[in-house]
């Protein structure tokens, strides 16, 4: 008998009929003889339904209420899913963040998780009852409900199997694992039987959307077995996100490319070269509370110098109003030039710590396709470029194929 936590994402839960697909594996497992904990998301295109509702009412809703709206959805799905195990005669009980306590700190739309009370679920557990969890949500100290950030369901379910310490934690999704690329932009792309976790912490956060950023963390941190697959599917075994690197040795040098439409470079022209710039540039981004992604200066030309860096697309009005209003004249700045249309391109691999060329294979590629790299960053096992955002597909296509990652390879 093994303890379990399943998490199932919106599109696995976006109808009636899906729901009861999902009930029907929970029930297998459970005849199995396994204890099960399942984590739900809200109906496919729910969340992004509520959040329309907020704006229609606000341009810019009250945090705290704007929690209050979008974290139904995922209520709805847990009593869907409880009543559909009952009618067939299995014990189950839905919980929403606040009733197991999934405790958070107040950054309502992007609250971390501080702890998760377990005495219930095990209660719950221990009689054979199946406990169904609200993904994305849980409550500060004062009780008021938060969110997680989108995709926040996948890190509802690790931190719960982490405090479980479940056997392992499974991620079902629309796709039956982890891909060498988003297979919606690439249908070349290959399933990954594994991924290290160092390669999939870093395929999240430079834009992969298939599990959420922090949920990988939790499971690095707290070493959950993880596992992504299908719900669409019977029997896959998936992707399982290791921690050991020796066997892939074997493998290809790059694991996968991520991309992110996400961002926007700014570039503050003509400002003198001397100590302090970057601080009086960056120090007033910070203290607003905008976070700063790639960062380049140029060279310095007659004393004077470029700073440009991207930041988060939604925050992009924000910092360009800082930049307008607290740094432009201080530091006597030519000119401040904002441009969304841009996106990140990363190859992800811990075989670039072994070999070489990594680097100008990507350059030789991207050139080759005519495209233009306007900023590049490089970790030990990633290297990202931004390019503009209308050679992303074709970007990222051509460095699959150039890297050997695609399927006929
Ligand atoms: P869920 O609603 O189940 O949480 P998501 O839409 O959040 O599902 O995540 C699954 C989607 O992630 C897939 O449909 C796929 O288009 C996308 N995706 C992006 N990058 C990858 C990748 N490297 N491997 C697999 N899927 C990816
Ligand atoms: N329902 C939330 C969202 O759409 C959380 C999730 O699906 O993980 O972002
Ligand atoms: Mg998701």
């Amino acid at each position: 008998m093994a303890l379990i936590v399943q998490k199932y994402g919106g599109t696995s839960v976006g109808s009636p009929e899906r729901i009861l697909a999902v009930a029907k594996r929970v029930e297998r497992w459970r005849a199995a003889g396994h204890q099960l904990v399942v984590v739900v998301s809200a109906m496919s295109g729910e969340t992004n339904r509520l959040l329309a509702l907020a704006k229609e009412i606000s341009t810019s809703p009250d945090p705290r209420e704007l929690d209050v709206v979008a974290s139904t959805g995922e209520q709805v799905t847990i009593g869907l899913l409880a009543m559909a195990l009952i009618e067939h005669g299995f014990k189950a009980r839905s919980y929403t963040g606040a009733q197991v306590k999934i405790l958070t700190d107040d950054a309502f739309t992007k609250a971390r998780i501080v702890s998760i009370d377990e005495q219930n679920i095990r209660a719950d557990l221990a009689g054979g009852t199946v406990v169904i969890v609200a993904g994305f949500q849980g409550v500060d100290e004062d009780g008021n409900i938060t969110t997680l950030g989108r995709g926040g369901s996948d890190t509802s379910a690790v931190a719960v199997a982490a405090a479980l310490k479940a056997d392992e934690c499974q991620i079902y999704t629309d796709v039956d694992g982890v891909y060498t690329t988003d297979p919606r932009i690439v249908p070349e792309a290959r399933r990954l039987k594994t991924v290290t976790f160092e390669e999939m912490l870093e395929m999240a956060s430079l834009g992969s959307k298939v599990l959420q950023i922090r949920s990988v963390e939790f499971a690095g941190k707290y070493k959950v077995r993880l596992r992504v697959l299908s719900s669409f599917e019977e029997d896959g075994e998936g992707t399982l996100i290791t921690f050991e690197e020796d066997e892939k040795m074997e493998k290809a040098v790059i694991s996968g490319i991520a991309f992110n439409r996400d961002e926007a470079k700014i570039t503050v022209m003509g400002v003198p070269d001397r100590p302090g710039v970057a601080y009086a540039i960056l120090g007033p981004i910070g203290e607003a509370n905008i976070d700063v992604d790639m960062i380049i200066q140029n060279a310095s030309a007659n004393g004077m110098t470029d700073l440009s860096f991207t930041v988060n697309r939604n925050e992009y009005t924000k910092a360009m109003d800082v930049l307008n209003r607290q740094v432009k004249d201080q530091i006597k700045a030519t000119d401040i030039r904002g441009d969304a249309k841009i996106c990140k391109v990363s190859i992800v691999g811990v075989g670039m710590r072994t070999h070489a060329g990594i680097a100008s294979k990507t350059f030789r590629t991207l050139a080759e396709e005519g495209i233009n790299i306007q900023m590049i960053s490089t970790s030990e096992i990633k290297i990202s470029v931004v390019i503009d955002e209308k050679y992303m597909e074709l970007a990222v296509r051509a460095l699959h194929r150039a890297f050997g990652l695609d399927q006929a390879a």
